[in-house]
């Protein structure tokens, strides 16, 4: 391997992109989501961060982790530069996007820092924990879900939209037909619903 190839692996990301969610379970939508900001705005790395428990969901209590993080590794494993990153999940208690953020800036000094949202997540930015330091540390970047207008990013918050491709789908009708006996493989990549068939908590 040629000196420059050698350093070129170990130079620093420039611009990373997190993406929070329950991924409870991940979806069609959430990889739709991570291929936009991978060719959107061509982040240098992408961490999937599963939550150990929302803070807008106190009372509903998600799949087990290793689950939610293993369908989680099935649906980002092929797109390179992304990862699921564990910390929200070894963390535990209530997941605030500052703390997280926190911890990547002083990781990656240097690096711009961005959170992917869908875009129904924009209007309730005011309501995250530390709000006027999330804005401060990182960018808010929405995608997107279908029959969504155009959002106006709430002060103290300026952030981008990416184009994506809107798409119908939500883990809520994921579980509902999972329940029901219907079909999810449309909704699902591959990987996840054959590990969805072996078995589910929903
Ligand atoms: P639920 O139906 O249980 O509320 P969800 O499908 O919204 O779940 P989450 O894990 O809560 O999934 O979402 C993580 C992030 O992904 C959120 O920012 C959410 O807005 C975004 N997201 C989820 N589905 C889509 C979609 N179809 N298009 C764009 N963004 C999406």
């Amino acid at each position: 391997m040629s000196d420059s190839s050698l350093s070129s692996q170990v130079s620093p990301p420039k611009s990373i992109a997190l993406f929070g969610g329950t991924f409870n379970p991940v979806h069609n939508g959430h990889v739709m989501v991570a291929r936009a900001a991978l060719a959107e705005l061509a982040v240098d790395r992408l961490f999937v961060l599963p939550a150990a428990q929302s803070p807008f969901k106190p009372e509903d209590a998600p799949a087990p982790a290793a689950l939610r993080a293993e369908w989680a590794r099935l649906a980002f494993e092929e797109l390179d530069n992304c990862e699921v990153d564990m910390r929200e999940l070894e963390r535990e208690g209530i997941s605030y996007s500052v703390d997280t953020v926190r911890e990547f800036a002083d990781e990656f000094p240097g690096a711009e820092l961005f959170w992917l949202i869908g875009a129904d997540h924009i209007a309730a930015l005011p309501d995250w924990r530390e709000a006027e330091t999330l804005a401060r540390l990182i960018t808010f970047v929405a995608v997107p879900r279908p029959e969504e207008g155009v959002v106006k990013f709430p002060v103290p918050f300026c952030g981008r939209m990416l184009s994506g491709q809107p798409m119908e789908v939500s883990a809520s009708d994921i579980r509902r037909r999972l329940r029901t006996g219907e079909s999810v493989d449309e909704l699902v990549p591959p990987k996840v619903a054959e590990a969805l068939e072996k078995g589910h908590p929903f």
